[in-house]
């Protein structure tokens, strides 16, 4: 099942995938909430109703669709950095030992088709794919081997950094290199977790105006999706609608010779698996 989240008249919307269509979540059913946080957190069987009652349902037209990120309004916008061995190795850093988080702000959060604003304090920012899990079922202290049950689904995400920030900054700006406005991508559509038997086996990909710069698969994750919300959740509870940017993999621009850095005028494509091609330009800012 595929959800999206877009932008309706007063606000963003929920919609349902049915054939390559998509339907209101409110028009399938005026009983659902029109947020996605709140429809996850109405669980598994809601979402099952849901697809049944979307059969049946008015689909909207596909031009009237203006993406926002599935979920527009995260609580948290959860980070791993250095999650990927080879990335690791690119970066200079020994493999970490415990997962490394940070985080974004949700005002970092955009969709499919937004623009990337390039702020004019920084001069080197750069691209990372990333496999995107959003959490359905709350919790805290989640064991690691009944993780994955907490997971709604997933996407594709885009961990843009302003590298000079994250760096070079005084004790190393992680969060504010990462949480620009526009910084954080993801989408198009979440993908529920039945549909995604193992995201540890999953093909990702980058593209660069057309050329791939980053082509792995989520199997090199260090830790794996289930190892960091067990971990994560041992700190803070997870709740519907939280986001989990599990890290990159090789290829970033910061490690190229030369470098590469986005410009305005670029077209970012991050492709994870079945889960569909996140597509974003990048623009200036002030
Ligand atoms: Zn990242």
């Amino acid at each position: 099942m595929r959800l999206i989240s877009y932008e309706g008249n007063n606000g963003p919307r929920v919609a349902v995938k049915v054939g390559e269509a998509y339907v209101d979540v409110q028009q399938a059913d005026s009983r659902l909430p029109a947020n996605m946080k709140q429809l996850l957190a109405l669980g598994k069987e809601a979402l099952a109703s849901l697809e049944r009652a979307a059969q049946s349902a008015e689909a909207i037209a596909l031009e009237n669709i203006r993406f926002s990120a599935p979920v527009p309004d995260p609580q948290k916008v959860i980070c791993i950095g250095l999650n990927y061995s080879d990335h690791a190795k690119e970066s200079g850093m020994e493999p970490p030992p415990e997962p490394v988080v940070f985080n974004k702000f949700p005002s970092s959060v955009c969709g499919h088709l937004a623009p990337i604003v390039l702020p004019g304090l920084s001069n080197q920012v750069d691209y990372e794919a990333e496999l995107v899990a959003i959490i359905g079922t709350p919790g805290r202290d989640i064991p690691e081997h009944s993780a994955l049950e907490h997971v709604a689904g997933y996407c594709c995400g885009h961990d843009v950094s302003a590298r000079d920030w994250q760096l070079g900054k005084p004790g190393k700006q992680w969060l504010l290199g990462k949480t620009f406005d526009t910084f954080a991508p993801f989408g198009p559509e979440l993908v529920t977790a039945d549909e995604v038997p193992d995201p540890g086996n999953l093909s990702i990909q980058l593209r660069l105006n057309g050329e791939t710069m980053q082509d792995s698969t989520t199997g090199q994750l260090i830790f794996s999706i289930a190892e960091l919300v067990a971990y994560v959740s041992s700190v803070c509870t997870l709740l519907p609608g939280d986001v989990i940017f599990t890290g990159t993999p090789p290829g970033v621009g910061m490690a190229r010779k030369p470098p590469v850095f986005l410009k305005p005028g670029d077209a970012v494509e991050v492709e994870i698996g079945s889960l569909g091609v996140l597509e974003n330009h990048v623009v200036a800012g002030n």
